[in-house]
């Protein structure tokens, strides 16, 4: 059963939590991210959390080994259930973070920022790569055997990393628009059905949603599609 996450890119407490309200019982897990975060603090997710919500908190943290265990400890302490690390902080790093984590926390690893041209990565990683796929792919893999949960990718990668890494790990993907709906500024977009279809086991949904002018009747629809109804792309 995929999850739907709700982003919650607002930068206030209360903007943030007029979203949760319009969405009601329909939403149960949602996305806080830097900008909510940095203008809140953690009281946001403690907030979220005394509604009974579930929380994604996508801080992709990139550190040293200590100082990231730390992080993530907190993070648990906050009763997070999602939680980003990037895969380039290396396998030191993802093995403190994940001893860190317990039982409760899941970690899932950032790839490739969809924002990255393979110029881009090849100036910043200092070596030449054969395409965004494949390396998203061994990044994954580099995520799994540190014994991440996961890694986030965008839909596109989505099947090329459930295939080279099995049933097991979860898969977040951002990116969600409904058929025929805005793509705003994102580059490699999929509806909620190809994203699961994809290997997809938590997508997140922002804009789609966030900027509808009805909220939770944009995700019944979306429900809809994941449920196979009107499976078109965008
Ligand atoms: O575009 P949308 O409003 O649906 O974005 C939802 C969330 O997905 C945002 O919080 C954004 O940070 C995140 N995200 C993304 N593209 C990526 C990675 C994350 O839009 N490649």
């Amino acid at each position: 059963m995929s999850e739907v996450i709700v982003a919650l890119d607002r930068s206030s407490r209360r903007e943030a939590l007029e979203i949760v309200q319009a969405l009601g019982e329909d939403a149960g897990f949602y996305k806080v991210g830097f900008e909510l975060y940095t203008r809140t603090g953690p009281d946001v997710v403690s907030e979220l959390r005394s509604l009974g919500k579930r929380v994604f908190l996508d801080l992709k943290l990139h550190d040293i080994p200590h100082t990231v265990a730390r992080a993530v400890r907190a993070a648990a302490d906050l009763e997070v259930e999602l939680l980003t690390v990037h895969v380039a902080g290396g396998p030191e790093m993802m093995k403190a973070a994940q001893t860190a984590a317990g039982e409760d926390l899941s970690l899932v690893g950032v790839t490739l920022l969809t924002s990255l041209s393979p110029n881009d990565v090849e100036s910043a990683w200092g070596c030449s790569i054969d395409s965004i796929r494949k390396e998203v792919v061994r990044l994954a893999t580099l995520a799994r055997d540190n014994g991440l949960a996961g890694v986030v990718t965008s839909p596109h990668e989505a099947s090329a990393v459930r295939r080279r890494l099995g049933p097991r790990p979860l898969i977040v993907t951002p990116g969600i628009r409904l058929p025929r709906g805005k793509v705003h500024d994102q580059a490699r977009t999929a509806t909620p059905h190809a994203a699961v279809r994809s290997g997809a086991t938590h997508l997140v949904v922002g804009r789609a949603v966030t900027a509808a002018t009805d909220p939770a009747e944009a995700l019944a629809q979306l429900r809809r599609n994941l449920e196979g109804k009107g499976q078109a792309s965008p």
